[in-house]
This record gives C-alpha cells, sequence and structure tokens, in this order.
C-alpha cells in the first residue's frame, strides 16, 4: 500500500473503514485523529490501517485528500486493541465504540480559550416573557450560548438579542488552564494493620507495572476508600495517571473532599453532563497526561490516558456500569480488559462483590485482598426481619409497628433512622377510582408515577411528563385519582404523620439532582439537622453518616418480583448495602427488613448476616441455570416505530436462527418494556455454554439478514436486566 494512502475508521456507526489520500507534506501515523471529506459534510475519523479490516475499492486516483490532522496525541497500540476488543465481545460496530475515546470530537478542535456568557445583571429594554424566563433561569449560571439555550428552555436567537442588550456578556474561558496538582504525601492516615497489609500489596502491584486484576473484598466502612487511596498515592508518586471510576457521579461530592483532604488538590471530574469547556478542558488533560487523577462515570474509561498507571473500580458491583443503550457494555469488565492491554493493576472494591467477580477470585483469575471488620472497631449491625404477615402496617400505611417503634426510640434519642424504599415518588400508578382507568405513559408501556413533590405523572422511563389532571380523562369525574402503592415520597408523608416533629429528608435523583444538592443534603446530615432519611437505591452508596443508627427496609420483597436472573443478588447487594449504612459511628446500629417471605434464601442469608450461604446457593442455581458465570447468555433486541415492522423483523430472524448445541436461541418474544420510548421491541435471548464462540454465532446469524431502514437490532452480551 503506497504512503499516501490510508484507511480511515470514520465516526460513523454505518460506515465500514474508508480510504482517503494524505496530502503532501502532512504527516499522520497509526491512531492518527484526522478530518476528512465525507460527501458534503467533515467528519473526524482514526487512521486504522488492519489488513483484517474489508479494503476500499475506490481507485487511487478517486481517493479525496484528508482535510487536516487534529492536534492531538494519536490513539495509540494499546487503546486500539481495546476499542477493536469492546467492538468484538459485544458485537458492536469498531465506529461506534472508537467514538467513545474520541468523546464528541468537536471537543477536540479549536483555540484554547472558549467563550462562555452570563448575566450582567442589566435589564433588556423592553421585557418580554421568554426573556424573563431566560433571566430566571440563568442566575448563577455560565456557560456558552447553546448550553445555556438548553438550561433555559428559549432558543438561542432569544439569547443572543440578549447579548446584543447587554444582559448577557461573553466570559472568554482558557480550557488550557491547569488543574491543581495532587500530592502523594499530602497527608498520610495511619492505617490499621488489616490495613496496612492490603495497601502494601496495592502499592507494590502499582510499583510492578504489570496486569493484576485484585478484588479489593471489604465489609461496608471497613476502609476500603482509605486503602485504594495509597495505591493512587504510588501512583501519583511514579507520574503515572490514575483513573478512579464511581457508579454514582451526582454523588462524588463526598468523595471529592475526602480526596482532595489526603491529596491536597481535588481531582479531574469526568461525566456526561459537563459543560463544554469544562469536557474540553479535561480532555485535553487527560490526553496530554497533565491529569494526574480522574474520577468518572463509566464514559471516563475509553479516555485517551497519555500515561494510565491504575484503575479504580468502586463499589464495583454496582449495574449502573452497564452501558443499557448504543454500545451495551459493562465497564467493570471493559476496565479489567484495558488494565491487562495497558498493563497495570486494576482494584475492584465492593462490599457485595458481582457473584462473576467472586468466581474469578475462587478461581485464582483474580487475586483477593480482603478487609474483614470494620475500621475502628465499629461493629456491624443487628439485623432483624419483620414478617408482614404478622406485623401489619394497617391499611393506606406502610411501617410495622416494630420499625415505628423503632423509629421514635431514634428520635427520642436524637439518633438518625433511615427508610429505604426503591422507588421514586409518591406513588407508582395512579387509578381512577370511578371507572378504573390507569395512568399510562405514550410512549412506553409502563405506568406513569406520581411526583407529588413537583406535582407531575411521569414515566421512567422516556422522561414523558405530565400534569394530574383535576378530572379522569376517561370518566371525566372530578377529584377521582387514588395513588396505588408506596414510593419514597408517601413514605415520608406517612413519617411526617406518625413523627410531627422529626425532620425528614426525601433523597432520590430527584431531590439529589446536582452536586451542589448532594452537598448541601451531606452536610445537613451530618450537623444532625434531619432525623429521618427516607430514600432510593442512591443512600446505599457511600454515604457515611455516624448518627444513623436504624435502618428500615420498606419491602425487601420488591426487587425479587419478576423473572430476572440476577433478583436475588441485586436484593441481596442492595440490602446489605443500605443495612451497611447503620452503626458506623460509636453507637451500634439495627437494621429491620419489612417482608412477606421471611423464608426465601437470600431474606434468610442477610438475616443470618451469612454472605457465603448466600453466594454459595446463588452458584449453585446459576450452574443450573447455565447462567453467568457458568453459561451465557445474550439478548437480541429488535425494534421499530412501526409494531407490525418490529414483529416481522423478529420472526425472520427467529427463523434463520442457528441450530447448534451449545446454544440454545429463545423467543422471540415481546421484550420486557414492550414500547419503549415509541419504539416497539421484540426480544431474542440465546443461552450459552461457555465453550460456544457466542459472538461469532451472532454475528454470523445478523449478517444474513436485511431489514428495513426503520428496524435497529440491539446485542446486549451479557445482559443485566432481563
Ligand atoms: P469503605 O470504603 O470500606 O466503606 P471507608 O474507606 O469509607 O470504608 O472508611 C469508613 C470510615 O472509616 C470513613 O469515615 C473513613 O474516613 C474512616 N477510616 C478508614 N480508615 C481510616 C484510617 N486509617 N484512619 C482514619 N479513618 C479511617
Ligand atoms: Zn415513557
Amino acid at each position: 500500500m503506497p504512503a499516501s494512502r490510508v484507511r480511515l475508521l470514520v465516526m460513523n456507526a454505518a460506515l465500514g473503514p474508508l480510504d482517503y489520500r494524505v496530502p503532501e507534506g502532512m504527516d499522520v501515523e497509526h491512531g492518527s485523529v484526522v478530518v476528512a471529506p465525507l460527501g458534503p459534510r467533515q467528519v473526524t475519523g482514526i487512521v486504522w490501517e488492519d489488513e483484517r479490516l474489508p479494503t476500499d475499492p475506490v481507485p487511487e486516483n478517486k481517493l479525496r485528500p484528508l482535510l487536516g490532522v487534529l492536534e492531538v496525541p494519536p490513539v495509540r497500540a494499546e487503546l486500539r486493541r481495546l476499542i477493536e476488543w469492546t467492538a468484538e465481545y459485544y458485537v458492536a460496530p469498531l465506529a461506534a465504540v472508537a467514538r467513545m475515546v474520541i468523546a464528541s470530537g468537536g471537543a477536540l478542535r479549536g483555540p484554547a480559550t472558549m467563550t462562555e456568557y452570563r448575566l450582567t445583571g442589566g435589564a433588556p429594554e423592553r421585557m418580554t416573557p421568554q426573556r424573563q424566563q431566560a433571566i430566571e433561569a440563568l442566575e448563577g449560571e455560565q456557560a456558552t450560548i447553546r448550553e445555556l439555550s438548553g438550561l433555559a428552555g428559549v432558543s438561542e436567537a432569544v439569547l443572543r438579542g440578549l447579548v446584543n442588550q447587554g444582559v448577557l456578556e461573553p466570559v472568554e474561558v482558557d480550557v488550557d488552564r491547569p488543574y491543581p496538582r495532587a500530592h502523594a504525601d499530602y497527608h498520610q492516615p495511619d492505617l490499621s494493620a488489616d490495613q496496612r497489609e492490603v495497601s502494601d500489596r496495592l502499592v507494590e502491584a502499582v510499583q510492578a507495572r504489570k496486569f493484576a486484576p485484585i478484588l479489593l473484598d471489604g465489609v461496608t466502612g471497613s476502609g476500603k476508600t482509605e486503602t485504594y487511596f495509597e495505591a493512587i498515592a504510588a501512583a501519583i508518586a511514579a507520574d503515572r495517571q490514575v483513573l478512579v471510576m464511581l457508579p454514582e457521579i451526582a454523588l462524588t461530592e463526598n468523595f471529592l473532599s475526602r480526596f482532595e483532604a489526603r491529596f491536597g488538590a481535588a481531582p479531574v471530574v469526568w461525566h456526561s453532563s459537563l459543560k463544554s469547556t469544562e469536557r474540553r478542558r479535561a480532555w485535553r488533560a487527560i490526553a496530554s497526561g497533565e491529569a494526574q487523577v480522574v474520577v468518572g462515570a463509566r464514559s471516563a474509561l475509553f479516555l485517551p490516558y497519555a500515561n494510565l498507571g491504575l484503575i479504580v473500580v468502586d463499589e464495583a458491583h454496582e449495574i449502573s456500569f452497564k452501558q443499557d443503550e448504543g454500545v451495551r457494555y459493562n465497564a467493570r469488565d471493559v476496565a479489567v480488559m484495558r488494565a491487562r492491554f495497558e498493563k497495570m493493576p486494576v482494584i475492584l472494591a465492593s462490599a457485595t462483590p458481582a457473584l462473576e467477580s467472586l468466581h474469578m477470585a475462587d478461581t485464582g483469575i483474580y487475586e483477593k485482598l480482603v478487609l474483614p471488620s470494620r475500621f475502628g472497631g465499629a461493629q456491624l449491625p443487628d439485623i432483624q426481619l419483620v414478617d408482614l404477615t404478622e406485623e401489619k402496617p394497617g391499611s393506606g400505611a406502610w411501617i410495622s409497628p416494630p420499625l415505628r417503634r423503632a423509629l421514635f426510640d431514634r428520635l427520642e434519642k436524637g439518633e438518625q433512622s433511615l427508610l429505604f424504599l426503591n422507588r421514586r415518588g409518591y406513588a407508582p400508578l395512579t387509578l381512577c377510582r370511578h371507572c378504573g382507568f390507569r395512568f399510562q405513559c405514550p410512549n412506553c408501556s409502563a405506568w406513569l408515577v406520581e411526583h407529588r413533590l413537583s406535582k407531575r405523572l411521569a414515566c421512567h422511563h422516556c422522561g414523558h411528563e405530565t400534569q394530574p389532571p383535576e378530572t379522569c380523562p376517561d370518566c371525566g369525574e372530578p377529584d377521582c385519582l387514588v395513588a396505588c402503592g408506596p414510593g419514597v415520597e408517601r413514605i415520608a408523608d406517612e413519617v411526617a404523620e406518625m413523627l410531627p416533629d422529626a425532620r425528614v429528608a426525601v433523597v432520590t435523583s430527584d431531590t439529589l439532582n446536582s452536586p451542589e444538592k448532594a452537598a448541601e443534603f451531606v452536610a445537613m446530615a451530618e450537623a444532625k439537622a434531619i432525623d429521618v432519611i427516607v430514600g432510593t437505591q442512591l443512600v446505599t452508596k457511600g454515604f457515611h453518616f455516624p448518627e444513623l443508627t436504624l435502618v428500615g427496609v420498606i419491602d425487601a420483597d420488591l426487587g425479587l418480583e419478576g423473572g430476572d436472573l440476577r433478583a436475588a443478588e441485586r436484593t441481596y447487594q442492595q440490602v446489605a448495602q443500605v443495612a451497611g449504612r447503620a452503626g458506623r459511628g460509636a453507637k451500634p446500629g439495627e437494621v429491620l427488613i419489612q417482608t412477606r417471605h421471611p423464608e426465601a434464601p437470600v431474606i434468610a442469608a442477610l438475616e443470618a448476616g451469612d454472605r457465603d450461604a448466600f453466594y454459595e446457593a446463588e452458584t449453585e442455581a446459576r450452574r443450573y441455570a447455565g447462567a453467568p458465570p457458568f453459561g451465557r447468555w445474550a439478548a437480541i433486541i429488535i425494534s421499530s416505530e412501526d409494531e407490525r415492522e418490529a414483529r416481522e423483523a423478529a420472526n425472520r430472524l427467529g427463523d434463520t436462527r442457528p441450530h447448534l448445541d451449545d446454544v440454545q436461541v429463545l423467543g422471540p418474544a415481546p421484550a420486557p418494556l414492550a414500547l419503549l420510548r415509541n419504539r416497539y421491541r421484540f426480544r431474542l435471548l440465546l443461552n450459552a455454554r461457555r465453550s460456544a464462540d457466542l459472538q461469532q454465532v451472532i454475528r454470523h446469524w445478523l449478517s444474513g439478514i436485511d431489514h428495513p431502514p426503520g428496524v435497529r437490532i440491539g446485542v446486549d452480551i451479557d445482559p443485566y436486566s432481563f
């Protein structure tokens, strides 16, 4: 191949690799990020020379020239290998994976400053409702015009009008300004003997610069964070970058302040809702090597670190590491592969590891480091079951007499309580008491959830919202709507009625929707300005409140409904994690678990505090079902806005299913959410033995069939919920 011809992976998932001509005087190498013409447009692409890719038949003299090379480091071979592995393993287009590396190509281009706008405090000559709306919404904000337009819900033209009138003023932002430096020895804590042993091993692994997958298995409050901070310190001292992945980026506030106390500077934060200036700044610092420690959501995993030396996945069991749209990958597993390709340790930290991770440790593939007890001698809480079939809460109520008594008792003693229910909003279903009409999402097969705090009926799948009507939309009866079942807001009401003096806080992604709100909540809880916290799974994560001594689980059976493969494991993890919030200080904790099935193995194991018994039973169940880690599952989701088109496409696929000994195909059947965001969804499930080349089977099967353009086929390897 002549040097002037290069193959490009363009950032368009529908296209294969394309060839271009390198103009005279332009320097490109493998992995160079370039701009190329595509039809009338310009696209970003990565120079991707690989004999295995299909050749582009365009003759030499018809090749179009590259337009330019972006001033970013070329994507290195190890990262290209990760992209290839991810695309192969998850049966995704290469370009779709590579896009995550570029992370919005636009962020790469352009100068070192960007213009943002903010309010000057002045008023426009003529006030209009839209201007009024913009001015109210943008108080304290500073961002690009496009972002402000999204924030304020007005057009960019309205904002430009405000700029012309001097109501908004431009601010030049230097996107290359340096981040404060973290120092390995800023504040070194005294570690316990157990912690010291673990941290010595972690430090050694960082210094060895070899692939080392490590499961850091320690009960809640055992000091895992403190321990892996020492590994981070070792990487900083060796001038290597660190990636820490956290499941819930809204809740990083607590982590950030601990980090700053330990290292004297905040880490670089990366998540999908960063402003474009922050995004560009972070991306450049990561690619140049200036960013020392990056704390991010799963999207931080594919960034082009110049010099990565350690990956930490905290709360590694969390399902939010699994991406369920676009490229459906599990960031925990891809993190291990990245560590392998780039030769570094990866630490998976959890008090309730995924069964797959424990299995890897038990079979010697992962190294297991254990912190067996809570730091500082704090005791694990005492766990009791409340059998709801005997201790009935009373009609329209969800808190049983024993839990009620315990709440009274804590309030009297001035201690804090936490009630856990994994349901946002006031009630999961609203119906008309007159005609039985149920409020359903127009775009999804799901009920609308009543949110009383924000006075909305909302779909938790597509975001559709409406105001609760005063009359039934079906029969016209006024004041007829009734709430069915509990959500956290309703539990909070029940507490407020029962304990009128208690200060109650509802903690969900609705109420803690920004880092500021999260910080405010933590400050109030720490200052003992909150007596009872009522929250969803968000409260199971990372919080450390020494005065919190009672945890009540409102409905432990909730997660066990439905035929989900991981239901038992998830229930175990959630309840164990939320229980772990109790008694983290000097005072012992108590946990009351309300259930209608005290005999269910997972509930019994929780009561006995017998993790091993749970994992053993779960292991046998998985082995029997041919489920991971013993067999493998994959789902193929066929969707279209036209139900018949989707059904026909699913049937066509079903008719051509492979007939193999080691892969079984089930379906097609309507997917669990048969309508999602206006798309009808059908599903085929594959169950394979470990020996089968599942990906190859799927790729071969799917490549044989053409579908109408409105049909989308998504592959989900190792799906989490079905
Ligand atoms: P985990 O991550 O295992 O849940 P953490 O690292 O959050 O545990 O530790 C639990 C609590 O104990 C935190 O408040 C932490 O600050 C404290 N802690 C842990 N190790 C130490 C130590 N060596 N010195 C002082 N405090 C510690
Ligand atoms: Zn919806």
